[in-house]
């Protein structure tokens, strides 16, 4: 190969590495970490001369951004990252009196230092919305913070317990240590002959979980169809953390059947949250 072809290549190469990197490629949440270098993207390519191909390649670099990102939590492994865009706090809507409680509330506790915050109700209400709201302005903040969907990873760690070594302790410390942790749809219970069942292993599990994090003090942020006295009825002492660290009335938001029926409708007259 002739000099010049050999730089002819390295200039089409290094033209296409510079396209890819002059774009902005919103990969990680720019709200969370702006970085100027890569743009958001993470990183960027390099060309390097690979003596097999007898040609230029383009290789990824990670951006110096990468290990901030790692450090204060804000990468996906909070499981966040998908929905944070999808739910935030200006996109809340407050059509209603109950909403605007909700919201209120919900601006209220990301100043708190270690209260709770539940909402219960019928899905379909805005659930998942303003927790994954409160969840990502605790990540802006830089705490570090866990998105567990209750039944895929109540699930996982139910079946890690009987596994050996130390796997269970492992991801179950995640969920303990966490400066937030935001558990979405705890308790999928189902009415059999009038009573609420509910297996022991999850009870236990919450329980567990929820324990530690009382006594630690740590955020915890939930979300369930059920409402207080339900959760009661399921178990006393869950129920009595929950309800102590929400200040009792004040983060412990339940939306009755029939307000979270006409949550959609624009307009509609509408104050009844009621708490527990
Ligand atoms: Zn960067």
């Amino acid at each position: 190969m002739t000099i010049e072809e050999r730089q002819r290549k390295k200039i089409e190469a290094q033209a296409k590495a510079n396209w890819v990197n002059s774009q902005e490629w919103e990969i990680y949440n720019k709200d969370l970490y702006d970085c100027s270098i890569c743009r958001n993207k993470g990183g960027s390519l390099v060309v390097h001369w690979v003596d097999e191909y007898e040609d230029y390649c383009l290789f990824w670099r990670d951006c110096s951004c990468m290990s901030i990102r790692r450090e204060r939590g804000l990468l996906d492994d909070s499981g966040l990252y998908t929905m944070q865009e999808r739910y935030k706090f200006n996109n809340y809507q407050t059509f209603n009196k109950l909403q605007e409680k909700i919201k209120t509330a919900a601006e209220r506790y990301i100043k708190e230092a270690e209260a709770w915050f539940y909402i219960g109700g019928q899905s379909g209400a805005g659930k998942t919305h303003i927790c994954t709201a409160i969840a990502t302005e605790h990540l802006k903040k830089g705490n570090s913070v866990l998105y567990m969907l209750w039944r895929d990873a109540g699930t996982r760690l139910k079946r890690l317990i009987t596994s050996k070594g130390d796997e269970y302790d492992k991801e179950i410390n995640r969920y303990k240590n966490v400066d937030v942790l935001f558990i979405d749809d705890i308790f999928k219970a189902r009415r059999k002959n009038n009573e609420l069942s509910v297996t022991d292993g999850d009870v236990n599990l919450a329980f567990e979980i929820l324990n530690y994090r009382y006594i630690s003090r740590r955020k915890t942020i939930i979300s369930s169809e059920l409402s207080g006295d339900e959760l009661e009825e399921i178990d006393e002492a869950i129920f009595g953390r929950i309800f102590e660290m929400t200040k009792h009335s004040e983060y412990f938001i339940y939306i009755n059947k029939d307000a979270g029926k006409n949550y959609r409708t624009k307009g509609e007259k509408q104050n009844d949250v009621i708490q527990k």
